[in-house]
């Protein structure tokens, strides 16, 4: 046994904990999870716990279905409900075939894109913003889009109901470990974000399942329904979630920071954040997957719409946020929603700025005015690109990428745009309500 997994054993008998919770993540972003009793924690280390993979969704056909978790010990953590008597490990999926790891696992995904950084000498830190908003629960316990509260940006209760809430969702977030930046009510109402500190990538799309399982189960219990649907509601802003990236060089510098360049900004990351530009219309199908994600990419919403980035403003895809220290040099990709599997949305990030280190792109300027205000002809002077309008187009544009989906690898790119065309098609057939409004009287 490692030291590591030998302490989540110690710890396990400290806090008498009865359950594990094994966890991973499909390839759509859904934390899937089997329990087992804690007396197995030792055989979990050593030999693995053994799963049919073919019931989960994108991973294997049935016939070569058997998958091995392979708990990872650093991840261990005790859930803050059920009494502290169950604990989760994040875990690695095994292919038992081949003893190697199954590339079908999203978490080895982003493991191959940081890799690659390290490789190019790297280490690479990322932080996200992800918003949700709080709706109450009918008499069935169903979910409404009826908010709990009229508060707007950074309102004080009686207006923010829910800041007890946002309490009790931070206390459970400590309790496992998250250190927590701030808190405060989003634009809409009903809209909330909590920011938690950054970390290496890999533990952060950890952290963004645990955040988003966290919030929803505390919400519960106040009989709230969290939803992290990036646009629940027409016509008020959606919920995205910001993904702010640095480099950092083996000896802790980090690569970002140029203090002698107008924006703070070295030759490294101008390059990285020209590589995600350049490959942002087949990000999107990864970082935005679902038919509700576009409709949040539209403009007067705080959202991006246009590729372009900026040191200022908010409608930009990036944006340079003012650093307060050299080491907090880093950029915001404002297009992903918490909707994305936080695994893949990050590798795809990875790979594309790694793509413009490597092939030395340059980025355009910033453009300092408010791009929602353009019209075409001035984005075409400056020429500035429009993100994918829907799930179909940024589907076509991932099949024109080979970088993005080089950064899937060839099983879950596969899989990924399976899943992803299907549930495109049907939203394409659906006739919608706002069809039967706007037509039946009509004609
Ligand atoms: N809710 C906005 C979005 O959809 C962002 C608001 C903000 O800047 O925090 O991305
Ligand atoms: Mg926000
Ligand atoms: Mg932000």
């Amino acid at each position: 046994l490692s030291s590591a997994a030998q302490d989540v054993i110690d710890e396990i008998e400290e806090n008498d904990v009865d359950f594990l919770r094994l966890q991973f993540t499909d390839i759509l972003g859904t934390v899937k999870n089997v329990a087992v009793p804690a007396t197995q924690a030792e055989k979990a280390f050593t030999e693995g716990i053994y799963f049919d993979g073919s019931s989960i969704e994108g991973f294997v056909r049935i016939q070569e279905s058997d998958m091995r978790l392979k708990p990872d010990p650093e991840t261990f953590a005790v859930l803050p409900w059920r009494d502290g008597r169950s604990a989760r490990l994040i875990c690695d999926v095994i292919n038992t075939s081949t003893g190697e790891p199954f590339e079908g696992d999203p978490r080895y995904i982003l493991k191959q894109a940081i890799a690659r950084a390290e490789e190019m000498g790297y280490e690479i830190n990322a932080a996200p913003e992800p918003e949700f908003f709080l709706f109450e629960e009918d008499e069935e316990g169903r979910a409404t889009t009826k908010t709990n509260d009229v508060g707007g940006y950074f309102d004080l209760a009686p207006k923010d109901l829910a800041s007890d809430v946002r309490r009790d969702i931070i206390y459970g977030l400590e309790n496992m470990d998250f250190e927590i930046e701030a808190s405060h009510h989003e634009v809409a109402e009903g809209q909330h974000e909590i920011n938690f500190e950054y970390d290496d990538a890999l533990t952060t799309a950890d952290n963004v399942g645990t955040f988003r399982t966290v919030v929803r189960a505390i919400a519960a219990q106040h009989d709230l329904h969290a939803t992290f649907m990036p646009k629940p509601i027409s016509k008020i802003n959606g919920s995205g979630m910001h993904t702010h990236l640095s480099l950092f060089t083996e000896d802790g510098e980090n690569a970002f920071h140029d203090g002698d360049d107008e924006f703070d900004l070295s030759e490294t990351a101008k390059q990285f954040l020209a590589g995600i530009l350049d490959h942002a219309p087949a990000i999107t199908a990864v970082s935005n997957p679902t038919v509700n994600s576009y409709k949040r990419l539209v403009p007067g919403y705080e959202a991006p719409v246009y590729v372009a980035w900026s040191d200022r403003n908010r409608s930009a895809l990036i944006r340079k946020p003012a650093a307060r220290v050299p080491a907090a040099s880093r950029i915001e990709a404002r297009f992903p929603d918490p909707s994305c599997n936080p695994y893949l949305a990050f590798a795809a990030l990875i790979h594309a700025g790694l793509d413009g280190i490597e092939r030395g792109l340059e980025a355009d300027d910033p453009v300092r005015e408010n791009i929602y205000e353009f019209d075409e002809q001035k984005r075409e002077e400056y020429g500035i690109e429009t993100l994918p309008s829907n799930l179909g187009e940024a589907l076509d544009a991932l099949q024109e990428d080979e970088v993005v989906q080089d950064a899937l690898g060839e099983h879950v790119y596969e899989k990924f745009v399976e899943a992803k065309t299907q549930e495109y098609d049907e939203f394409r057939v659906d006739v919608s309500d706002w069809e039967l409004d706007r037509y039946l009287e009509t004609f």
